[in-house]
């Protein structure tokens, strides 16, 4: 008998399979909001010119490809933890900090996770209510029992904040506290900095262990702003882990570029784990890849190409802002009733719309506009060509 005769059909990933539906579509108009990748006003993914830039560096260099220290590039390192504190950083210059290079921000999860595991073999885990559909089943596979704390009010449009705050009141000391640190993803909807400081406050008082995760550091408010609940967090010289991804900032989701980043209590404490962090990534895949971590790492430590990303990143966040604008504008245009003002408080590539799930059925059978059944959209996905026939759709489906 075949030793895979009992294995199971697993579940289609319910985002993929929304794409191959919509790659299916043989209509003209139709269109991909259910991504979670920035598009260019053309609707094409972007290749940014400090990356190209980069790029053509490295190939002229014929760098040879030996294996990477088992924690990666130096250089990426340190540029990454400079994106998280700021230049200049005390903390940085404590030596507490240790990053490891990682595959993407998820993989920078999973390493946190995996690390966790071994130092806190019996703690549960809590994510937000809703969170990035991956963080569940990320922590479960890392044998961690995953709850929920309070976090969308679908009658407000917003921040279940009272909930949230008593939700991690509640939660026994060492609990694992995913928090996404800016944009956060699906809702666009963020705590506001006063929020936050209360936050943080409970996450001391109550002895729990924060996993801050940034993967969209940039197209909130702006580099340095949409760090600074990282900052804050360490300002209470909190211990806690960070999972960065660059996948959207540089729009190399491909290349698999991301970090994590620990903040011990002392010196000789971080020499101890990242020791321990390097047994976890040496028995998972030896070392990170070459190609992306050495780009981004020359993008982020040449000042030229640094400028250069900052200002197609600013482009990037101000395209979705100006999306924003049209689409709330346009529905009214379109004549609906519902305020839909919520969407410019959002923030970061996505908007939890309100759309129900039948209306979201209704959108993709009838306009060819697909969307998550949640009702989350990509605003980077929308653009001049498409935003006032999606405009007009949504408004014929909430009518
Ligand atoms: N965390 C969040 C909140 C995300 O939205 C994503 C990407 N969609 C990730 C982590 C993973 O990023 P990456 O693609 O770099 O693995």
């Amino acid at each position: 008998p075949s030793l895979f005769e009992s294995v199971e059909l697993a579940p289609r990933d319910p985002i993929l399979g929304l794409n191959e539906q919509y790659n299916a579509d043989t209509r003209a108009g139709k269109v991909n909001l259910g991504v979670g990748v920035y598009y260019d006003d053309g609707g094409r993914l972007p290749l940014l010119q400090a990356v190209r830039k980069a790029e053509i560096a490295r190939l002229d260099a014929a760098a040879a490809r030996g294996y990477l220290p088992i924690e990666g590039i130096a250089g990426y390192n340190k540029a990454a933890q400079t994106l998280l504190f700021g230049a200049g950083s005390p903390l940085m210059a404590s030596g507490r900090v240790l990053t490891a290079q990682a595959l993407g921000g998820t993989g920078a999860l999973k390493i946190g996770a995996d690390f966790l595991k071994q130092l806190l073999p019996n703690s549960r885990v809590v994510i937000s209510d809703p969170s990035w559909e991956n963080h569940r089943a990320l922590f479960e596979r890392a044998g961690f029992p995953v709850d929920t704390y309070p976090y969308y009010d679908a009658a407000s449009h917003g921040l279940d904040f009272a909930g949230m705050l008593a939700g991690l009141r509640a939660l026994p000391e060492q609990t694992i506290v995913v928090l996404h640190a800016c944009c956060h993803n699906p809702t666009g909807i963020d705590p506001t900095f006063e929020q936050w400081q209360q936050i943080v406050q409970v996450v001391k008082d109550r002895n729990l262990v924060p996993f801050l995760d940034i993967a969209y550091q940039g197209f909130g408010d702006g580099l340095e702003e949409d760090a600074s609940v990282v900052r804050l967090f360490a300002e209470h010289d909190l211990t806690m882990l960070i999972s960065s991804s660059f996948s959207k900032s540089f729009s190399l989701y491909g290349e698999r570029v991301g970090a994590l980043t620990l903040v011990s209590s002392s010196k000789e404490e971080a020499t101890r784990v990242l020791s321990q962090l390097k047994r976890v990534i040496r028995t998972n895949y030896s070392n990170p890849p070459t190609h992306g971590g050495t780009v981004v790492s020359t993008v982020l430590n040449t000042p030229e190409l640094y400028t250069l990303w900052a200002t197609e990143l600013a482009g990037m966040r101000e395209r979705i802002r100006s999306m924003r604008i049209q689409l709330v504008e346009k529905l009214k245009e379109h004549g609906v009733k519902q305020n839909f003002d919520f969407v410019l408080k959002q923030r970061g590539m996505f908007s939890y719309s309100g759309l129900t799930a039948p209306q979201v059925d209704r959108l993709r059978d009838e306009y060819g506009i697909y969307a998550i059944s949640s009702g989350r959209i990509c605003v980077a996905a929308l653009n001049t060509g498409n935003i006032d026939y999606v405009a007009a759709s949504i408004a014929k489906v909430l009518a």
